[in-house]
This record gives C-alpha cells, sequence and structure tokens, in this order.
C-alpha cells in the first residue's frame, strides 16, 4: 500500500502544498488496452478533480 503519494498536478481539488495529495485513496488508470500499461505515461490518476 503507497503510504505517501507525492504529485505534481496541483489544479486537482486534493493536491496540497509540497506536492502532496490529500484524497485518502487514490484509483491509477492505464491508457493501454487490457490495463497492460507499458510505461508510466500510460497511467493516470483517475480520482483527479478540477479544483472548484
Ligand atoms: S487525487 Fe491524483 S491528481 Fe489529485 S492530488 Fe492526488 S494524486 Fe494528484
Amino acid at each position: 500500500m503507497a503510504k505517501d503519494v507525492l504529485c505534481e498536478v496541483n489544479s486537482c481539488k486534493y493536491w496540497a502544498n509540497g506536492n502532496k495529495c490529500n484524497a485518502s485513496s487514490i484509483y491509477v488508470v492505464s491508457h493501454h488496452g487490457s490495463n497492460q500499461a507499458r510505461n508510466s505515461e500510460e497511467t493516470d490518476c483517475k480520482t483527479f478533480e478540477p479544483k472548484a
């Protein structure tokens, strides 16, 4: 289980100073078919929500 999530996406409402993520959990998805990401560019945080 990931204990600390560092994130640079400061347009997300869960983002906090110091590149911290305040979400209680995050869901990471694959862009590539059948969940077979081949590199980090093919994954993304689905928990992202834009700041209001
Ligand atoms: S929810 Fe995802 S995009 Fe938003 S701060 Fe956390 S890790 Fe980053």
